[in-house]
Protein backbone atom coordinates (compact mmCIF):
# COMPACT_ATOMS: atom_id res chain seq x y z
CA UNK A 1 0.00 0.00 0.00
CA UNK A 2 1.24 3.81 -1.20
CA UNK A 3 1.22 5.74 2.07
CA UNK A 4 -1.13 8.63 0.43
CA UNK A 5 -0.24 12.34 1.89
CA UNK A 6 -0.21 15.58 1.09
CA UNK A 7 2.24 15.89 -1.46
CA UNK A 8 0.62 12.91 -3.63
CA UNK A 9 -0.53 13.30 -6.66
CA UNK A 10 -3.93 12.05 -8.40
CA UNK A 11 -2.21 9.18 -10.06
CA UNK A 12 -0.23 8.06 -6.93
CA UNK A 13 -4.13 7.99 -5.44
CA UNK A 14 -5.71 6.28 -8.04
CA UNK A 15 -3.15 3.87 -8.03
CA UNK A 16 -2.84 3.33 -4.19
CA UNK A 17 -6.59 1.97 -4.59
CA UNK A 18 -5.92 -0.43 -7.66
CA UNK A 19 -7.96 1.97 -10.07
CA UNK A 20 -6.25 2.09 -13.71
CA UNK A 21 -7.07 4.57 -16.67
CA UNK A 22 -9.47 1.89 -18.01
CA UNK A 23 -11.80 0.22 -15.48
CA UNK A 24 -14.51 -2.73 -15.94
CA UNK A 25 -17.32 -1.64 -13.45
CA UNK A 26 -18.79 -4.65 -12.98
CA UNK A 27 -18.24 -7.02 -10.40
CA UNK A 28 -20.02 -10.51 -9.80
CA UNK A 29 -17.43 -11.77 -7.18
CA UNK A 30 -14.71 -11.64 -10.19
CA UNK A 31 -14.32 -8.49 -12.37
CA UNK A 32 -16.71 -8.88 -16.11
CA UNK A 33 -15.02 -8.03 -18.94
CA UNK A 34 -17.75 -5.07 -19.34
CA UNK A 35 -18.55 -3.96 -23.10
CA UNK A 36 -21.19 -0.89 -21.64
CA UNK A 37 -20.36 2.57 -22.73
CA UNK A 38 -17.33 4.33 -21.14
CA UNK A 39 -18.13 6.05 -18.30
CA UNK A 40 -15.74 9.35 -17.80
CA UNK A 41 -15.36 10.27 -13.96
CA UNK A 42 -14.33 14.15 -13.75
CA UNK A 43 -12.74 16.01 -11.30
CA UNK A 44 -15.15 18.76 -10.69
CA UNK A 45 -12.13 21.41 -9.52
CA UNK A 46 -10.37 21.36 -13.13
CA UNK A 47 -13.20 20.31 -15.04
CA UNK A 48 -10.49 17.30 -16.38
CA UNK A 49 -10.71 13.57 -16.46
CA UNK A 50 -9.97 11.48 -13.92
CA UNK A 51 -10.33 7.94 -15.26
CA UNK A 52 -13.35 6.03 -16.74
CA UNK A 53 -15.35 2.82 -16.15
CA UNK A 54 -16.60 0.96 -18.91
CA UNK A 55 -20.67 0.86 -17.14
CA UNK A 56 -22.10 -2.89 -17.13
CA UNK A 57 -24.71 -4.05 -19.75
CA UNK A 58 -28.18 -6.02 -18.91
CA UNK A 59 -26.38 -8.57 -19.52
CA UNK A 60 -23.66 -8.02 -16.99
CA UNK A 61 -26.31 -7.26 -14.26
CA UNK A 62 -28.36 -10.93 -14.86
CA UNK A 63 -24.69 -12.29 -13.89
CA UNK A 64 -24.06 -10.36 -11.13
CA UNK A 65 -27.49 -10.68 -9.75
CA UNK A 66 -27.24 -14.54 -10.12
CA UNK A 67 -23.90 -14.29 -8.38
CA UNK A 68 -25.62 -12.46 -5.39
CA UNK A 69 -28.47 -14.94 -5.48
CA UNK A 70 -25.94 -17.66 -4.95
CA UNK A 71 -24.26 -15.81 -2.49
CA UNK A 72 -27.04 -15.38 -0.08
CA UNK A 73 -27.80 -19.78 -0.57
CA UNK A 74 -24.38 -19.62 1.60
CA UNK A 75 -23.94 -16.26 3.43
CA UNK A 76 -26.64 -17.13 5.09
CA UNK A 77 -25.52 -20.07 6.67
CA UNK A 78 -22.84 -18.22 8.17
CA UNK A 79 -23.24 -17.79 11.71
CA UNK A 80 -24.07 -13.65 12.41
CA UNK A 81 -21.15 -13.28 14.44
CA UNK A 82 -19.11 -14.83 12.07
CA UNK A 83 -20.78 -12.31 9.54
CA UNK A 84 -19.53 -9.74 12.09
CA UNK A 85 -16.02 -10.95 12.17
CA UNK A 86 -15.98 -10.26 8.16
CA UNK A 87 -17.14 -6.61 8.51
CA UNK A 88 -14.88 -5.98 11.40
CA UNK A 89 -11.81 -6.83 8.57
CA UNK A 90 -13.67 -4.58 6.74
CA UNK A 91 -13.26 -1.68 9.16
CA UNK A 92 -9.66 -2.50 9.80
CA UNK A 93 -8.93 -1.93 5.90
CA UNK A 94 -11.11 1.06 5.71
CA UNK A 95 -8.66 3.09 8.18
CA UNK A 96 -5.68 1.52 6.17
CA UNK A 97 -7.10 3.68 3.54
CA UNK A 98 -8.45 5.96 4.82
CA UNK A 99 -6.22 8.96 3.44
CA UNK A 100 -6.66 8.00 0.07
CA UNK A 101 -10.34 6.78 -0.14
CA UNK A 102 -10.63 10.19 1.80
CA UNK A 103 -8.83 12.16 -1.17
CA UNK A 104 -10.34 10.31 -3.87
CA UNK A 105 -13.54 11.65 -2.86
CA UNK A 106 -12.71 14.96 -2.54
CA UNK A 107 -11.07 14.47 -6.63
CA UNK A 108 -14.13 12.98 -7.70
CA UNK A 109 -17.50 14.35 -6.00
CA UNK A 110 -15.81 17.72 -4.82
CA UNK A 111 -16.30 18.16 -0.85
CA UNK A 112 -13.75 19.33 0.88
CA UNK A 113 -10.48 17.15 2.55
CA UNK A 114 -11.55 17.26 6.16
CA UNK A 115 -15.32 16.01 4.77
CA UNK A 116 -13.94 13.33 2.35
CA UNK A 117 -12.07 12.17 5.20
CA UNK A 118 -15.32 12.30 7.76
CA UNK A 119 -17.39 10.43 5.09
CA UNK A 120 -14.84 7.26 4.99
CA UNK A 121 -14.58 7.59 9.17
CA UNK A 122 -18.49 7.23 8.87
CA UNK A 123 -18.02 3.93 6.79
CA UNK A 124 -15.89 2.86 9.88
CA UNK A 125 -18.29 3.92 11.96
CA UNK A 126 -21.29 1.81 10.37
CA UNK A 127 -18.45 -1.33 10.03
CA UNK A 128 -18.29 -1.16 13.94
CA UNK A 129 -21.90 -0.67 14.66
CA UNK A 130 -22.43 -3.62 12.50
CA UNK A 131 -20.45 -5.80 14.18
CA UNK A 132 -21.73 -5.12 17.49
CA UNK A 133 -25.22 -5.53 15.87
CA UNK A 134 -23.87 -8.90 14.68
CA UNK A 135 -24.22 -10.01 18.33
CA UNK A 136 -27.73 -8.36 18.78
CA UNK A 137 -30.20 -9.21 16.06
CA UNK A 138 -32.78 -9.86 18.93
CA UNK A 139 -36.42 -11.34 18.57
CA UNK A 140 -38.91 -11.14 21.57
CA UNK A 141 -40.28 -13.58 23.14
CA UNK A 142 -44.11 -13.45 24.33
CA UNK A 143 -46.48 -16.02 26.63
CA UNK A 144 -48.76 -17.68 24.36
CA UNK A 145 -52.31 -18.25 25.71
CA UNK A 146 -52.19 -22.27 25.05
CA UNK A 147 -50.93 -24.56 28.04
CA UNK A 148 -47.69 -25.68 27.16
CA UNK A 149 -46.47 -23.62 24.14
CA UNK A 150 -44.11 -21.52 23.56
CA UNK A 151 -44.01 -18.12 20.99
CA UNK A 152 -41.32 -16.10 19.94
CA UNK A 153 -39.76 -13.77 16.86
CA UNK A 154 -36.63 -14.73 15.31
CA UNK A 155 -35.24 -12.98 12.18
CA UNK A 156 -33.89 -14.41 9.20
CA UNK A 157 -32.09 -13.20 6.46
CA UNK A 158 -33.69 -11.29 3.64
CA UNK A 159 -32.17 -12.04 0.07
CA UNK A 160 -29.92 -10.09 -1.79
CA UNK A 161 -30.14 -6.19 -1.36
CA UNK A 162 -30.14 -3.69 -4.27
CA UNK A 163 -28.31 -0.06 -2.65
CA UNK A 164 -28.81 2.78 -5.34
CA UNK A 165 -26.66 5.65 -3.95
CA UNK A 166 -26.44 9.46 -5.25
CA UNK A 167 -23.74 11.40 -5.65
CA UNK A 168 -23.14 13.44 -3.10
CA UNK A 169 -22.43 10.88 0.03
CA UNK A 170 -20.63 8.47 -2.96
CA UNK A 171 -19.16 5.65 -0.32
CA UNK A 172 -20.90 6.48 3.14
CA UNK A 173 -24.26 5.53 1.79
CA UNK A 174 -23.32 2.21 0.82
CA UNK A 175 -21.69 1.29 3.97
CA UNK A 176 -25.33 2.60 5.89
CA UNK A 177 -26.02 -0.57 3.55
CA UNK A 178 -23.68 -2.84 3.06
CA UNK A 179 -22.22 -3.34 6.86
CA UNK A 180 -25.57 -3.73 8.31
CA UNK A 181 -26.80 -6.07 5.34
CA UNK A 182 -23.59 -8.17 5.84
CA UNK A 183 -24.01 -8.94 9.01
CA UNK A 184 -28.20 -9.53 8.74
CA UNK A 185 -27.28 -12.39 6.44
CA UNK A 186 -28.09 -10.50 3.43
CA UNK A 187 -25.86 -10.36 -0.33
CA UNK A 188 -25.90 -6.86 -2.34
CA UNK A 189 -25.61 -5.36 -5.75
CA UNK A 190 -24.30 -1.39 -5.56
CA UNK A 191 -25.91 0.81 -8.14
CA UNK A 192 -23.76 3.83 -7.49
CA UNK A 193 -23.95 7.02 -8.96
CA UNK A 194 -22.50 7.25 -12.38
CA UNK A 195 -21.38 10.78 -11.48
CA UNK A 196 -18.65 8.98 -8.81
CA UNK A 197 -17.77 5.93 -10.47
CA UNK A 198 -14.20 5.83 -9.01
CA UNK A 199 -15.13 5.93 -5.07
CA UNK A 200 -17.36 2.75 -6.04
CA UNK A 201 -14.41 1.06 -7.77
CA UNK A 202 -12.25 2.03 -5.13
CA UNK A 203 -14.26 0.39 -2.16
CA UNK A 204 -15.53 -2.73 -4.08
CA UNK A 205 -11.94 -3.70 -4.58
CA UNK A 206 -11.38 -3.51 -1.02
CA UNK A 207 -14.23 -5.50 0.25
CA UNK A 208 -12.75 -8.17 -2.82
CA UNK A 209 -9.72 -8.10 -0.52
CA UNK A 210 -11.38 -8.82 2.78
CA UNK A 211 -14.14 -11.29 1.08
CA UNK A 212 -11.13 -13.51 -0.23
CA UNK A 213 -9.15 -12.93 3.26
CA UNK A 214 -12.20 -15.18 4.84
CA UNK A 215 -12.95 -17.20 1.85
CA UNK A 216 -16.61 -15.66 2.12
CA UNK A 217 -19.02 -15.65 -0.78
CA UNK A 218 -19.17 -13.10 -3.19
CA UNK A 219 -21.95 -10.71 -0.95
CA UNK A 220 -20.30 -7.29 -2.04
CA UNK A 221 -21.67 -6.83 -5.93
CA UNK A 222 -21.34 -4.05 -8.30
CA UNK A 223 -23.12 -2.66 -11.36
CA UNK A 224 -22.16 0.68 -12.42
CA UNK A 225 -24.25 1.65 -14.92
CA UNK A 226 -27.27 4.42 -15.83
CA UNK A 227 -30.86 3.41 -14.80
CA UNK A 228 -32.01 2.09 -17.98
CA UNK A 229 -28.78 -0.94 -17.76
CA UNK A 230 -28.90 -0.93 -14.17
CA UNK A 231 -31.14 0.76 -12.50
CA UNK A 232 -34.41 -0.30 -13.88
CA UNK A 233 -33.60 -4.18 -14.24
CA UNK A 234 -32.95 -4.43 -10.76
CA UNK A 235 -36.04 -2.42 -9.72
CA UNK A 236 -37.83 -4.55 -11.28
CA UNK A 237 -36.13 -7.77 -10.72
CA UNK A 238 -38.14 -10.30 -7.84
CA UNK A 239 -34.94 -11.81 -6.93
CA UNK A 240 -33.95 -8.93 -5.47
CA UNK A 241 -36.23 -8.61 -2.34
CA UNK A 242 -35.34 -4.81 -0.52
CA UNK A 243 -34.14 -2.25 -2.85
CA UNK A 244 -32.50 0.54 -0.70
CA UNK A 245 -32.65 3.85 -2.97
CA UNK A 246 -30.97 7.22 -1.96
CA UNK A 247 -31.87 10.05 -4.48
CA UNK A 248 -34.10 12.48 -6.04
CA UNK A 249 -37.40 12.72 -5.01
CA UNK A 250 -38.45 11.84 -8.46
CA UNK A 251 -36.39 8.85 -8.52
CA UNK A 252 -38.36 7.49 -5.22
CA UNK A 253 -41.39 8.07 -7.42
CA UNK A 254 -40.24 6.33 -10.00
CA UNK A 255 -38.86 3.24 -8.04
CA UNK A 256 -41.64 3.07 -5.98
CA UNK A 257 -44.06 2.53 -8.45
CA UNK A 258 -42.07 -0.53 -9.75
CA UNK A 259 -41.66 -2.06 -6.40
CA UNK A 260 -45.62 -1.49 -5.38
CA UNK A 261 -46.19 -3.53 -8.38
CA UNK A 262 -44.04 -6.65 -7.70
CA UNK A 263 -44.61 -5.88 -3.85
CA UNK A 264 -40.85 -5.62 -3.60
CA UNK A 265 -39.62 -4.19 0.25
CA UNK A 266 -38.28 -0.50 -0.47
CA UNK A 267 -35.83 1.58 1.83
CA UNK A 268 -36.13 5.59 0.13
CA UNK A 269 -34.25 8.15 1.09
CA UNK A 270 -35.11 11.36 -0.89
CA UNK A 271 -34.75 14.52 -1.36
CA UNK A 272 -34.78 17.01 2.05
CA UNK A 273 -35.77 20.43 2.34
CA UNK A 274 -34.70 21.86 5.55
CA UNK A 275 -34.96 24.28 7.59
CA UNK A 276 -34.01 25.82 11.20
CA UNK A 277 -35.70 28.20 13.48
CA UNK A 278 -33.73 30.82 15.64
CA UNK A 279 -36.04 32.04 18.04
CA UNK A 280 -35.45 35.81 20.28
CA UNK A 281 -34.22 33.97 23.26
CA UNK A 282 -31.53 31.77 21.25
CA UNK A 283 -27.47 31.83 21.53
CA UNK A 284 -26.56 34.07 18.33
CA UNK A 285 -23.30 32.84 18.22
CA UNK A 286 -24.15 29.19 18.66
CA UNK A 287 -26.89 29.70 15.45
CA UNK A 288 -24.80 31.28 13.14
CA UNK A 289 -22.14 28.91 13.29
CA UNK A 290 -24.57 26.02 13.03
CA UNK A 291 -26.26 27.25 9.81
CA UNK A 292 -22.72 28.33 8.21
CA UNK A 293 -21.82 24.87 8.11
CA UNK A 294 -25.55 22.93 7.86
CA UNK A 295 -26.01 25.70 4.45
CA UNK A 296 -22.57 26.37 3.25
CA UNK A 297 -20.63 22.89 3.45
CA UNK A 298 -20.68 20.24 0.89
CA UNK A 299 -21.61 22.98 -1.32
CA UNK A 300 -25.09 22.67 0.00
CA UNK A 301 -24.87 19.43 -1.60
CA UNK A 302 -26.29 17.28 1.23
CA UNK A 303 -29.71 15.85 1.60
CA UNK A 304 -29.65 17.60 5.35
CA UNK A 305 -28.48 20.71 4.11
CA UNK A 306 -30.31 23.41 5.58
CA UNK A 307 -32.29 25.61 2.90
CA UNK A 308 -34.40 27.18 4.38
CA UNK A 309 -33.60 29.68 8.04
CA UNK A 310 -36.78 31.28 9.94
CA UNK A 311 -36.00 34.03 11.72
CA UNK A 312 -37.76 35.79 14.50
CA UNK A 313 -38.24 39.48 14.20
CA UNK A 314 -35.99 40.32 17.64
CA UNK A 315 -32.59 38.81 16.22
CA UNK A 316 -33.34 38.37 12.88
CA UNK A 317 -31.35 41.90 11.41
CA UNK A 318 -28.21 41.04 13.34
CA UNK A 319 -28.61 37.53 12.12
CA UNK A 320 -28.78 38.72 8.18
CA UNK A 321 -26.05 41.25 8.66
CA UNK A 322 -23.78 38.37 10.04
CA UNK A 323 -24.41 35.95 7.50
CA UNK A 324 -23.84 38.40 4.88
CA UNK A 325 -20.92 39.50 5.96
CA UNK A 326 -19.41 35.66 6.53
CA UNK A 327 -20.83 34.58 2.97
CA UNK A 328 -18.46 37.66 1.58
CA UNK A 329 -15.17 35.84 3.68
CA UNK A 330 -15.85 32.17 2.59
CA UNK A 331 -12.39 30.62 1.21
CA UNK A 332 -14.01 29.01 -2.59
CA UNK A 333 -11.42 26.70 -3.98
CA UNK A 334 -9.59 23.81 -4.33
CA UNK A 335 -11.52 21.19 -1.96
CA UNK A 336 -7.69 19.33 -0.98
CA UNK A 337 -6.48 22.84 -0.10
CA UNK A 338 -6.92 22.54 3.91
CA UNK A 339 -7.74 26.45 3.73
CA UNK A 340 -11.19 25.75 1.50
CA UNK A 341 -14.40 25.87 3.29
CA UNK A 342 -16.41 25.27 0.02
CA UNK A 343 -15.44 23.48 -3.03
CA UNK A 344 -17.16 23.04 -6.71
CA UNK A 345 -20.51 21.79 -7.67
CA UNK A 346 -20.36 18.41 -8.56
CA UNK A 347 -20.93 19.38 -12.52
CA UNK A 348 -21.94 21.78 -15.23
CA UNK A 349 -25.71 20.55 -14.89
CA UNK A 350 -25.77 21.24 -11.07
CA UNK A 351 -24.63 24.62 -11.80
CA UNK A 352 -27.46 25.48 -14.23
CA UNK A 353 -29.78 24.08 -12.54
CA UNK A 354 -28.63 26.54 -9.46
CA UNK A 355 -28.62 29.50 -11.71
CA UNK A 356 -32.45 28.75 -13.08
CA UNK A 357 -33.65 28.29 -9.66
CA UNK A 358 -32.01 32.15 -9.13
CA UNK A 359 -33.88 32.86 -12.14
CA UNK A 360 -37.43 31.80 -10.90
CA UNK A 361 -36.32 33.60 -7.16
CA UNK A 362 -36.29 36.95 -8.45
CA UNK A 363 -39.09 36.13 -11.27
CA UNK A 364 -41.19 35.17 -7.75
CA UNK A 365 -40.15 38.25 -5.99
CA UNK A 366 -37.44 37.20 -4.19
CA UNK A 367 -34.60 39.41 -3.03
CA UNK A 368 -30.78 38.08 -3.42
CA UNK A 369 -28.96 39.45 -0.08
CA UNK A 370 -25.34 37.90 -1.23
CA UNK A 371 -24.02 35.23 -3.83
CA UNK A 372 -26.20 34.10 -7.00
CA UNK A 373 -23.36 33.92 -9.35
CA UNK A 374 -20.67 31.45 -10.92
CA UNK A 375 -17.74 31.94 -9.98
CA UNK A 376 -14.67 32.45 -12.60
CA UNK A 377 -12.61 29.91 -13.17
CA UNK A 378 -12.21 26.54 -13.91
CA UNK A 379 -14.36 23.93 -12.63
CA UNK A 380 -17.88 23.95 -11.12
CA UNK A 381 -17.63 26.68 -9.19
CA UNK A 382 -20.83 29.18 -7.50
CA UNK A 383 -21.24 31.43 -4.83
CA UNK A 384 -22.93 30.54 -1.61
CA UNK A 385 -25.97 32.43 -2.29
CA UNK A 386 -28.53 34.43 0.39
CA UNK A 387 -31.76 34.90 -0.60
CA UNK A 388 -34.40 37.00 1.67
CA UNK A 389 -37.77 35.21 0.66
CA UNK A 390 -41.72 35.06 1.60
CA UNK A 391 -43.42 31.43 2.34
CA UNK A 392 -45.74 32.65 -0.51
CA UNK A 393 -42.55 31.54 -3.48
CA UNK A 394 -43.02 28.34 -4.56
CA UNK A 395 -39.87 27.72 -5.09
CA UNK A 396 -38.44 27.28 -1.48
CA UNK A 397 -41.03 24.45 -1.36
CA UNK A 398 -38.31 22.46 -3.54
CA UNK A 399 -35.23 21.27 -2.68
CA UNK A 400 -32.88 22.92 -5.20
CA UNK A 401 -29.15 20.94 -4.58
CA UNK A 402 -26.98 23.95 -4.67
CA UNK A 403 -25.95 26.49 -1.94
CA UNK A 404 -29.07 28.65 -1.74
CA UNK A 405 -30.42 29.72 1.78
CA UNK A 406 -34.00 31.04 1.95
CA UNK A 407 -34.32 33.68 4.71
CA UNK A 408 -37.77 34.11 6.50
CA UNK A 409 -38.69 36.33 9.36
CA UNK A 410 -41.77 35.20 11.59
CA UNK A 411 -43.33 36.83 14.79
CA UNK A 412 -44.65 33.65 16.68
CA UNK A 413 -43.10 30.13 16.68
CA UNK A 414 -46.23 28.81 15.94
CA UNK A 415 -46.08 30.67 12.60
CA UNK A 416 -43.11 29.64 12.21
CA UNK A 417 -43.29 25.71 12.77
CA UNK A 418 -46.73 26.24 10.45
CA UNK A 419 -44.89 27.12 7.29
CA UNK A 420 -41.71 25.24 8.26
CA UNK A 421 -43.61 22.41 8.24
CA UNK A 422 -45.51 23.29 4.65
CA UNK A 423 -43.09 22.12 2.28
CA UNK A 424 -43.50 18.36 0.79
CA UNK A 425 -40.38 17.14 1.81
CA UNK A 426 -39.97 16.12 5.65
CA UNK A 427 -36.23 15.37 6.32
CA UNK A 428 -34.16 17.34 8.94
CA UNK A 429 -34.92 20.51 11.16
CA UNK A 430 -33.78 22.21 14.06
CA UNK A 431 -34.56 25.23 17.00
CA UNK A 432 -31.72 27.40 17.68
CA UNK A 433 -33.40 28.51 21.55
CA UNK A 434 -32.56 28.53 25.25
CA UNK A 435 -36.10 28.40 26.45
CA UNK A 436 -36.81 24.72 26.95
CA UNK A 437 -40.98 25.72 26.06
CA UNK A 438 -40.27 26.65 22.59
CA UNK A 439 -37.45 23.30 22.35
CA UNK A 440 -40.23 20.98 23.51
CA UNK A 441 -43.04 22.71 21.64
CA UNK A 442 -40.99 21.81 18.32
CA UNK A 443 -40.08 18.81 19.34
CA UNK A 444 -43.81 17.85 20.12
CA UNK A 445 -46.20 15.43 18.20
CA UNK A 446 -47.45 18.74 16.36
CA UNK A 447 -43.93 20.48 16.46
CA UNK A 448 -41.44 20.02 13.45
CA UNK A 449 -42.98 16.76 11.36
CA UNK A 450 -39.78 15.90 10.14
CA UNK A 451 -37.47 12.41 10.61
CA UNK A 452 -34.98 14.38 12.26
CA UNK A 453 -35.57 17.13 14.63
CA UNK A 454 -32.79 18.38 16.49
CA UNK A 455 -32.37 21.78 19.28
CA UNK A 456 -29.25 23.88 19.07
CA UNK A 457 -26.95 22.09 16.15
CA UNK A 458 -28.01 22.02 13.08
CA UNK A 459 -29.50 20.08 10.38
CA UNK A 460 -26.99 18.25 8.99
CA UNK A 461 -24.21 16.35 10.24
CA UNK A 462 -26.47 13.17 11.85
CA UNK A 463 -24.43 10.44 14.10
CA UNK A 464 -25.06 6.94 12.68
CA UNK A 465 -25.83 5.82 15.64
CA UNK A 466 -29.81 7.29 15.25
CA UNK A 467 -32.19 5.61 12.47
CA UNK A 468 -31.47 8.31 9.51
CA UNK A 469 -34.40 9.47 7.48
CA UNK A 470 -37.31 11.42 6.60
CA UNK A 471 -41.47 11.53 6.28
CA UNK A 472 -43.56 12.54 3.29
CA UNK A 473 -41.81 12.83 -0.21
CA UNK A 474 -37.98 12.05 1.75
CA UNK A 475 -39.78 8.90 1.58
CA UNK A 476 -40.22 6.82 5.07
CA UNK A 477 -37.07 5.06 4.96
CA UNK A 478 -34.70 4.56 7.87
CA UNK A 479 -31.03 3.12 7.88
CA UNK A 480 -28.10 3.21 10.29
CA UNK A 481 -27.87 2.61 13.57
CA UNK A 482 -31.14 1.98 15.68
CA UNK A 483 -33.67 -0.65 15.01
CA UNK A 484 -33.05 -0.35 10.90
CA UNK A 485 -31.37 -3.33 10.49
CA UNK A 486 -34.87 -4.88 10.90
CA UNK A 487 -35.78 -3.65 7.43
CA UNK A 488 -32.86 -6.04 5.36
CA UNK A 489 -34.39 -9.39 7.60
CA UNK A 490 -37.31 -10.72 7.49
CA UNK A 491 -39.27 -11.74 10.64
CA UNK A 492 -40.68 -15.14 11.59
CA UNK A 493 -43.57 -16.28 14.39
CA UNK A 494 -42.60 -19.66 16.06
CA UNK A 495 -44.88 -21.11 18.07
CA UNK A 496 -44.14 -24.65 19.92
CA UNK A 497 -46.45 -26.54 21.13
CA UNK A 498 -44.62 -28.73 24.04
CA UNK A 499 -47.31 -30.34 25.67
CA UNK A 500 -49.75 -33.35 24.40
CA UNK A 501 -52.84 -31.85 23.15
CA UNK A 502 -54.09 -29.11 20.59
CA UNK A 503 -55.40 -26.56 22.25
CA UNK A 504 -56.75 -23.69 19.88
CA UNK A 505 -56.40 -20.00 20.00
CA UNK A 506 -59.11 -17.98 20.89
CA UNK A 507 -60.92 -20.92 22.57
CA UNK A 508 -62.07 -22.47 19.45
CA UNK A 509 -63.47 -26.43 19.42
CA UNK A 510 -62.62 -28.64 16.94
CA UNK A 511 -63.35 -32.35 18.21
CA UNK A 512 -64.14 -35.21 15.28
P1 LIG B 1 -30.66 11.07 -8.48
O1 LIG B 1 -32.06 10.80 -8.08
O2 LIG B 1 -30.42 11.76 -9.77
O3 LIG B 1 -29.84 9.69 -8.56
C1 LIG B 1 -29.69 8.87 -7.43
C2 LIG B 1 -29.42 7.45 -7.89
O4 LIG B 1 -30.62 6.90 -8.43
C3 LIG B 1 -28.37 7.32 -8.99
O5 LIG B 1 -27.60 6.16 -8.77
C4 LIG B 1 -29.22 7.19 -10.24
O6 LIG B 1 -28.57 6.54 -11.31
C5 LIG B 1 -30.38 6.35 -9.73
N1 LIG B 1 -31.65 6.43 -10.46
C6 LIG B 1 -32.26 7.55 -10.90
N2 LIG B 1 -33.44 7.24 -11.46
C7 LIG B 1 -33.58 5.90 -11.37
C8 LIG B 1 -34.60 4.98 -11.75
N3 LIG B 1 -35.70 5.38 -12.37
N4 LIG B 1 -34.42 3.66 -11.48
C9 LIG B 1 -33.31 3.24 -10.82
N5 LIG B 1 -32.30 4.07 -10.46
C10 LIG B 1 -32.45 5.39 -10.71
O7 LIG B 1 -29.97 11.88 -7.27
P2 LIG B 1 -28.53 12.55 -7.20
O8 LIG B 1 -28.52 13.79 -8.02
O9 LIG B 1 -27.48 11.53 -7.43
O10 LIG B 1 -28.46 12.94 -5.64
C11 LIG B 1 -29.05 14.07 -5.08
C12 LIG B 1 -30.39 13.74 -4.46
O11 LIG B 1 -30.25 12.68 -3.50
C13 LIG B 1 -30.95 14.90 -3.67
O12 LIG B 1 -32.33 14.97 -3.88
C14 LIG B 1 -30.64 14.54 -2.22
O13 LIG B 1 -31.46 15.17 -1.27
C15 LIG B 1 -30.85 13.06 -2.26
N6 LIG B 1 -30.18 12.40 -1.16
C16 LIG B 1 -30.96 11.93 -0.12
C17 LIG B 1 -30.36 11.34 0.98
C18 LIG B 1 -31.19 10.84 2.13
O14 LIG B 1 -30.65 10.07 2.91
N7 LIG B 1 -32.43 11.24 2.27
C19 LIG B 1 -28.96 11.19 1.02
C20 LIG B 1 -28.20 11.67 -0.05
C21 LIG B 1 -28.83 12.27 -1.14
Amino acid sequence: MTTIQNESSVEEILASLGIEQDNPGAFAGTWLETKGEPIVSINPTTGEPLASVRSATADDYEKIAATSVEAFEAWRRWPAPRRGEVVRQLAMELRNHKEALGRLITLEMGKILSEGLGEVQEMIDMADLAVGMSRQLYGLSMHSERPEHRMYEQWHPLGPVGIITAFNFPVAVWAWNSTVAAVCGDSMIWKPSAKIPLCALAVTKIAERVLAANDAPPIFNLAIGDRHAVGQPMTADPRIPLISATGSVTMGKSIGKVLADRLGRAILELGGNNGIVVTDDADLDLAFRAVLFAAVGTAGQRCTTTRRLFLQKGIAREMKRRLVAAYGSIRIGDPLDPDTLMGPLVDGGAVDDMMAALDTVREQGGQVLYGGHRVDRPGYFVEPTLVEATPHMPITCEETFAPILYIFEFEELDEAIEVHNSVPQGLSSAIFTTNVLSAERFLSPWGSDCGIANVNIGTSGAEIGGAFGGEKETGGGREAGSDSWKAYMRRQTCTINYGSELPLAQGVEFDI
